[in-house]
């Protein structure tokens, strides 16, 4: 492995661009009959925001109207219709609305997707997250939200100076994120979450914990700490050739002031409170996820599957439009099947990319093998690079692995995987 720390997040596996279509589609009823579904995870996708972000890769439009947010709302009771159909007597573990921004949403709007998602779970019986930003983040949105059962908050910041918060291409203003924090906080959402980006133009170790500090005043029970990319079809340039030792730096530095600080670290963006863990039954690697919106994927064991994908602008608006006016939700239109091979996969990435690392026992009673044996070519080399311990019961990253997560999970792609990707990269 020759290439630098930073390849990609793997925050799903495979990711959407390796998704196809699906010809014929398959009903939904079919994809989900037979299917374990006692502890599924419910996630509502909002493809909407103020603006766009510099840094944002995700599928996501800016300065949607009135209209198109409330036939949006108007599709996704279409589309929930068919999909409580195809699950029928499901039971959700926990539940998300994503983005996007979901408080892009007027607190009417919010009123209206909690009652959508109401129809497949009791929102107050189960943790309930939901992203927001700090220009939405308004006492009236986060009154409904809490009312409705939220347990988690989570708001991008990024930076607390207001010029790198300018030099990402997210233009907010220190006392806007403040109200919005204090906002949050009398809204008595039991989990905050704060998400801060490191590798910006300008950024320093001292303004990086100058940003860190700020966010601790809050006492977040979590914090995600990003590194910045940039992908070909959104707006930053490059910002110098030392941006990996920038990033690194930058990370060992923030990791390493958040475990001082008390913080326990979940993976390599994710740091918690001890105790603070919204417990659930949901398990990423085995149990399946039903998402609505034009943005959402959902798994079963064997497909996972989404409405079309795409970052540019162009591209995104175009499939909201045809989203919008989708009268027929009872098929799977595009996406990736798992065989036993992948499956294993799979597995493996949503395990070890974990702090806690990949439990030997439980992956040898889903699969009947020992995941050293079915990719020794792939472990080896981290292994040899100090990246990777291993007691008869676990496989986990070490400190400097987790630190290279970004370059581990891309490297355990299957073949097949990759070339997928790289064919709709280079569309
Ligand atoms: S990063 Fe988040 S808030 Fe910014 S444009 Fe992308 S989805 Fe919207």
């Amino acid at each position: 492995m020759t290439t630098g720390p930073y390849q990609a997040y793997v925050y799903s596996y495979p990711h959407k661009t390796a998704y196809r279509p699906l010809d014929p589609r398959p009903s939904l009823r079919e994809v989900w009959a037979g299917e374990d579904t006692r502890a599924l995870f419910l996630y509502l996708h909002v493809p909407f925001c103020e603006m766009r972000c510099g840094f944002c890769n995700l599928f996501t439009r800016t300065g949607a109207p009135e209209e198109l947010t409330g036939a949006y709302l108007d599709a996704l009771e279409r589309q929930a219709a068919a999909v409580c159909d195809a699950v029928g007597d499901a039971t959700f573990a926990t539940a998300a609305f994503g983005g996007g921004t979901p408080t892009y949403f007027t607190a009417a709007e919010l009123e209206r997707l909690c009652d959508i998602a109401g129809r497949f779970a009791d929102l107050r019986s189960v943790p309930l997250g939901v992203e927001t930003s700090p220009a939405t983040a308004t006492p009236d949105r986060l009154a409904v939200l809490a009312e409705r059962g939220t347990t988690r908050i989570s708001i991008g910041v990024q930076s607390f100076v207001d010029a790198e918060a300018r030099a990402a291409v997210r233009p907010q203003k220190r006392a806007e994120v403040e109200t919005a924090l204090g906002n949050i906080r009398a809204a008595a959402i039991p989990v905050l979450n704060i998400d801060l980006i490191y590798g910006i133009a300008g950024q320093t170790p001292a303004s990086w914990r100058y940003s860190l500090d700020a966010a601790l005043a809050w006492r977040p029970e979590e914090i995600y700490l990003y590194p910045l990319y940039v992908r070909p079809l959104t707006g930053l340039g490059k910002i110098g050739r030392e941006w990996d030792d920038q990033r690194l730096e930058l990370y060992r530095a923030g990791r390493d002031h958040l475990l001082e600080a008390g913080y326990e670290q979940v993976s390599m963006r994710m740091f918690r409170l001890p105790g603070s863990a919204g417990g659930t039954e949901y398990c990423c690697q085995t149990d399946g996820m039903v998402g609505l919106g034009c943005g959402a994927r959902s798994y079963t064991s064997d497909l996972h599957y989404s409405f079309e994908y795409a970052v540019g602008a162009g591209q995104v608006r175009a499939i909201i439009d045809d989203y919008v006016r989708a009268e027929d939700f009872t098929t799977a239109r595009v996406g990736f099947r798992l065989d036993a091979a992948e499956r294993r996969r799979r597995h493996l990435l949503q395990s070890l990319l974990q702090a806690d690392g990949l439990d030997r026992g439980l992956y040898r009673a889903r699969f009947g093998t020992d995941p050293l044996d079915d990719f020794p070519e792939g472990l080896k080399p981290f292994a040899d690079r100090g990246w990777l311990a291993e007691t008869p019961d676990l496989l986990r990253l070490t400190p400097e692995g987790l630190a290279h997560s970004d370059a581990i999970g891309p490297a355990l792609f299957s073949a097949e995987v990759r070339a997928l990707m790289d064919a709709y990269e280079a569309r």
